[in-house]
């Protein structure tokens, strides 16, 4: 949501202090400028802190255009102060889908314009993980790409049109099945139901946690090759994983870039052995066993050195690839059906419609007829895009899941 009316928001805090990364983080995702000053830095900064905390040194303190403080506010009484919408009209609706990423709205959208009361709720802001991209450079439709962000608000004005009612900085807390509907509990104690539900709740790229990671994703940290891979053509890239997953995106990258530093943490390669040959084996890729990225550094912005480690001889190193990919693996955002009966694989990614068949045996609750194609193995509950297994964890697909889970909720609805 941009709102250029907030541009007097200033957040008083410090680097290290969790809670202002997760106001600022909130902010930034909901593209609403906002001053930052680092009370260690700025004494009169630290002054005003203590002045409005009655002497004491609580931060995130945000001071708002209007005069009025939050001190260490949550999500939820951050959206309120500005003005997004966080409770819904109704208690009760025809579909319900939690996650607000392209999967989530454009199953909404899709849902709403066939008629279907659709509520969606998310827990941050509207666009997912789409919305926090600079740039999508593969989405159809977008000759010369589109900002990430201006792609999740068009997407959002779409859902609007059609009539969505939308949720932001809702967390779903808890899922259950009663009878033939399923409930819900927000994180601010409200309650939902709904005929059918859509677990559009998407994935996370699992990080390094190393000292300025955070500072250069999308500047020269990436989690997608496919994505951003294209951005280094010729130039030399450091791609950081032992598994699968490394090693092919590994491959994939010499296609553009000039040379692969392939990092490994341990003495050995992981996953199939003929991909494992294969980048052992290539001329543009160079892989070193034992080492790990200690710090990113950079300035104006952009990355521009890379400290790595030998974890065998301590010897440090101070290397300069033009980008760096992290692939260390993906963790889905499915901790809301760890105690209900939703089947999900190993890596918590969840499992619908035949996959959920193995043995030809009827799975509970189905024995009248098989899943639907993204049907999980509640009736009635649905998964689309980076959360469900076999997903490709791209924008476009996640958007085709996306339209034909509304497609199956549609029929599904006929029969409830
Ligand atoms: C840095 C980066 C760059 C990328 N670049 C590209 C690219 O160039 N091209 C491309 O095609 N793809 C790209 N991707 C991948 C793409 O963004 C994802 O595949 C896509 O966004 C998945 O959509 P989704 O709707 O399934 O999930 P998400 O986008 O992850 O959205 C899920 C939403 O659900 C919300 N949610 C989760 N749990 C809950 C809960 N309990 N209650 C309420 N809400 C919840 C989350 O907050 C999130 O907003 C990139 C990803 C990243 C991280």
């Amino acid at each position: 949501m941009k709102n250029t009316t907030q541009a007097g928001i200033t957040v008083y805090g410090t680097h290290w202090c969790p809670d202002c990364r997760s106001s600022k983080q909130f902010l930034g995702e909901h593209q609403i400028p906002y001053h930052w000053v680092d009370i260690e830095q700025d004494k009169a900064g630290e002054g005003l802190v203590l002045q409005k905390n009655q002497g004491k040194r609580i931060i995130p303190t945000i001071v708002f255009d209007d005069g009025s403080v939050l001190v260490e506010p949550s999500n939820a009484q951050l959206a309120v102060k500005l003005g997004l919408k966080t409770t819904a009209t109704h208690h009760h609706y025809e579909l319900i889908v939690i996650g607000g990423g392209p999967a989530g709205l454009t199953a909404a959208l899709y849902a709403a314009r066939e008629g279907i009361d659709t509520l969606v709720i998310e827990r941050a802001a509207l666009g997912g993980q789409a919305a926090a991209t600079e740039r999508l450079e593969n989405v159809p439709g977008f000759a010369e790409g589109v900002e990430g962000a201006e792609f999740s608000d068009q997407l959002r004005q779409q859902a609007e049109r059609f009539g969505v009612e939308m949720l932001q900085a809702q967390d779903v807390l808890h899922l259950r099945r009663r009878q033939n509907y399923h409930w819900m509990e927000t994180a601010d104690g409200s309650a939902y139901s709904a005929q059918a539900v859509l677990l559009a709740t998407g994935s996370r790229y699992r990080r390094l946690g190393v000292p300025g990671e955070e500072d250069f994703i999308g500047a020269g940290i990436h989690f997608c090759a496919t994505c951003d891979g294209p951005f280094y053509k010729n130039q030399p890239v450091l791609v950081v994983g032992g598994g699968n997953s490394a090693t092919e995106e590994s491959l994939f990258l010499v296609k553009f870039v000039g040379k692969v530093t392939l990092l490994v943490r341990s003495a050995a390669l992981r996953g199939t052995q003929v991909i494992r040959e294969k980048a052992l084996s290539h001329p543009k890729i160079e892989v070193r066993f034992n080492t790990e990225v200690v710090r990113f550094e950079g300035s104006g912005g952009k990355l521009k050195a890379v400290e790595i480690r030998n974890n065998q001889t301590g010897a440090r190193e101070i290397i300069h690839p033009a980008g760096v990919f992290v692939f260390i693996g993906l963790t889905p955002n499915t901790a809301i059906l760890e105690d209900t009966d939703v089947r999900r694989n190993p890596w918590g990614f969840i499992v619908t419609g035949r996959d959920l068949i193995h043995d030809g045996q009827p799975v509970q609750g189905f024995e009248q007829r098989e899943p639907m194609f993204l049907e999980t193995s509640v009736p009635g509950l649905f998964a689309a895009g980076d959360a469900r297994q076999g997903s490709t964890k791209q924008v476009a697909s996640a958007a085709g899941e996306g339209a034909t889970a509304a497609l199956l909720i549609r029929e599904y609805l006929k029969t409830v």
